[in-house]
């Protein structure tokens, strides 16, 4: 084979499951607040058997702020 060999799985950008949420202000860290009155006042998780985060209840706020997360990446 000639010419150049492009490994297009180098070029690509990470799935964006693997990027970390973070809040304009900087911080990683969310909490849940409860969005419905079945939701517990601090949210809940459901979870995967390695530990890993599938879902929650309640809606993510920043940790440090307070602000909502918006559901962009900045
Ligand atoms: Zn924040």
């Amino acid at each position: 084979m000639s010419g150049p060999v492009i490994n297009l799985a180098d070029r690509r950008p990470p799935p964006a499951g693997d990027q970390p949420a973070i809040c304009p202000c900087g911080s990683w860290y969310w909490v849940l607040r409860s969005t419905h009155e079945r939701v517990p006042e601090h949210g809940a998780l459901t979870m995967r058997t390695d530990g890993t985060v599938s879902g929650y209840a309640g809606y993510p706020h920043c940790q440090h702020c307070g602000r909502p997360w918006g559901g962009t990446a900045t």
